[in-house]
């Protein structure tokens, strides 16, 4: 760790996380994960300890999807080489890292999530946007279907990370974190399209809704 990072030691909600970071912007990091769904699944933060997404001013927004932007061009680097399974960087003949190797964020795909509170599924309270790519050949959805495990997963035991922690921690007392955010499940088949009368009016209502929160400074 090096001397400024032990001046500004960078928390995950109540985790030191310094040295899993791999980039900082003014208002912003970006972590490895303690237990990733997938290879290259990442998580991006405010800097601040913001809980929920309507906590962010609108710098501090710009600058986390500026990052997590940047952090889909550096995994499309690394994972999306055109091969089912990572490579290391090459190199070139000089030893060198082969600037121009690696994939572009369209030779593949990304789960951009975010568990906006504990309904949802959040189980670290300190905002967070996963990054998951999605190789293709080896971790992306497979066929056309609707299925895709990869949101069952977050919100079930396997994202439950709060409780893994608190098994490890916290074995007397209080309450284990609880995994939590599935989507109720629903049979495509029963999801019936809407008319075009019900998708407007429903339209005129969130404008309805917009316009009191703009008449009352929101
Ligand atoms: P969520 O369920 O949306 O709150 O996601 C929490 C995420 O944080 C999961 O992907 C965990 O694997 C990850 N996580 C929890 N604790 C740590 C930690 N100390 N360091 C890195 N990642 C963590």
């Amino acid at each position: 760790m090096s001397a400024n990072s032990e001046r500004n030691p960078l928390r995950f909600g109540p985790f030191e996380v310094t040295s899993q970071v791999f980039y900082t912007t003014p208002h912003s990091f970006a972590l490895v994960n303690l237990k990733p769904l997938l290879p290259g699944h990442v998580l991006v933060c405010p800097q601040k300890p913001h809980k929920r997404l309507t906590d962010l001013s609108a710098p501090e927004l710009t600058d986390l999807m500026q990052a997590v932007q940047r952090v889909q061009h550096m995994l499309a680097r690394h994972y999306f080489t055109g091969s089912a399974s990572p490579s290391p960087p090459r190199t070139d003949g000089n030893g060198e890292e082969a600037k121009e190797d690696g994939g572009h964020p369209g030779d593949g795909s990304f789960n951009i999530a975010i568990q906006d509170g504990a309904e949802a599924g959040q189980t670290v309270p300190h905002l967070h946007v996963h990054v998951i790519p999605r190789i293709r050949g080896a971790t992306a959805k497979s066929g056309d279907g609707p299925d895709d495990k990869i949101y069952e997963m977050m919100a079930d035991e396997n994202g439950n990370v709060g409780g893994a922690l608190w098994d490890r921690e916290h074995k007397a007392g209080g309450s284990r974190p609880r995994p939590g955010g599935g989507f109720p499940r629903i049979e495509d088949a029963d999801r019936q399209a809407r008319s075009m009368r019900e998708m407007e009016e429903e339209a005129t209502m969130f404008r309805d809704v917009l316009g009191s929160l703009d008449r009352e400074g929101f």
